[in-house]
């Protein structure tokens, strides 16, 4: 079983007793670095000069510095731009202004992993990756809760790095939820192979096959929207509440047998060994080599992919769909409160 870390096992003066620099003011930026604000650490955030993010960081209270100087300043560095533009920020503003006895935060082992930082002797490298949206980390923490996080040290050079980590993990909040204890080597493989394969790649295919099924034999593409996308989140809401044994008891016994008897015939063992193959080049770097890459070279195959997949047909589907519930919803008639 997993080591779980809560709110008792972790000391938040450590990181109180810190001075940190958080990289970047997206998703998790915001989050991070208003949630150790308000847990009485103190926090400057890193930027570049033209970044849009800078008057939203101040306006909410924050000191904002370029990366090099943040970095500088600061004794733990969290890392928190898009993974594919870390190792250039690192190397351009941040690696010669770490000194021995500083710690370079993650929420994603990627460039750990996959080597595409290395961090000078003398300094820790550690990562608090919560699991879940920025928005959420934020949320959570201001109605007195947490979402949990995973935590993990790739070179403990103060010898205290995991205390570190545990402390900065109550500083968001993840210790409220529990805090998971991984390597920057499981975190980074098992993050790339549930989005790819089961989370984003696989439900987003599976979804778009649904929908063409349904409307070549003829189906309206309406039913077939509702069918095979707005559902889903009502089987995923049972699924993370009492996992997919709770799921099939909600379901009818009609629902329930015919997963039983077609499941199997579209997801075939076949699905699985192809599911080996995506590990394998994730494991071999292949899948982050070629990612790399296409944005060294400007993201032409990213763009590509983007615009193929927004051109399919149930985008539009959908658009005009959620557009009706959207009208519902802002109805002039209703002011809440008065309803009833
Ligand atoms: P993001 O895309 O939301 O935000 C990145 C921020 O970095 C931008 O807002 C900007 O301030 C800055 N930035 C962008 N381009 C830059 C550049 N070229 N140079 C310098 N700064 C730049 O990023 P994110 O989704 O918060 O991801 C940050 C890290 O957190 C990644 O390692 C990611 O894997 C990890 N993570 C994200 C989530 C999530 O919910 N989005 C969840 C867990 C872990
Ligand atoms: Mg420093
Ligand atoms: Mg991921
Ligand atoms: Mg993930
Ligand atoms: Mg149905
Ligand atoms: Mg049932």
């Amino acid at each position: 079983m997993a080591k779980i870390y809560y709110n008792d096992d972790a000391d938040l003066s450590i990181i109180q007793n810190r001075s940190v620099a958080v990289i970047g003011y997206g998703s998790q930026g915001h989050a991070h670095a208003l949630n150790l604000r308000d847990s009485g650490v103190d926090v400057r955030i890193g930027l570049n000069e033209g970044s849009t993010s800078r008057a939203k960081a101040e306006a909410q209270g924050l000191r904002v510095l370029s990366i090099a100087d943040a970095a500088k300043e600061a004794d733990v560095i969290m890392i928190l731009t898009p993974d594919q533009v870390q190792a250039q920020v690192f190397n351009e503003s941040i690696k010669d202004n770490l000194e021995e006895g500083d710690a370079i935060f993650f929420a994603h082992g990627f460039n750990i992993r996959f080597g595409y930082i290395e961090a000078p002797e003398g300094v820790d490298v550690a990562m608090v990756a919560p699991k879940g949206p920025g928005h959420t980390v934020r949320r959570e923490f201001e109605a007195g809760r947490g979402v949990p996080d995973l935590v993990a040290v790739e070179v403990d050079a103060s010898g205290q790095a995991l205390q570190l980590a545990l402390s900065y993990a109550k500083g968001i909040g993840g210790t409220r939820a529990g805090v998971i204890e991984t390597t920057f080597t499981e975190e980074t493989e098992s993050d790339l192979f549930g989005e790819q394969a089961v989370l984003c790649g696989g439900m987003s295919h599976l979804v778009q096959y649904g929908f063409e099924v349904l409307t070549e034999a003829g189906y309206q593409p309406e039913i077939a929207y509702f069918e095979v996308l707005h559902e889903l989140k009502l089987i995923v809401d049972l699924m993370v509440e009492g996992g997919i044994a709770k799921q099939r008891w909600s379901i009818s016994d009609t629902a329930e047998y015919g997963d039983y008897v077609s499941g199997p015939r579209v997801i075939d063992p076949s699905v699985k060994e192809r599911m080996q193959d995506v590990l394998k080049d994730i494991q071999d770097g292949v899948f982050a080599d070629r990612f790399m890459k296409d944005q060294a070279s400007g993201g032409k195959e990213f763009a590509e992919l983007r615009a193929k997949e927004e051109k399919h047909p149930i985008e539009t589907t959908g658009r005009k769909l959620r557009s009706l519930f959207a009208w519902e919803q802002t109805d002039e008639d209703y002011t809440e409160g008065t309803a009833a």
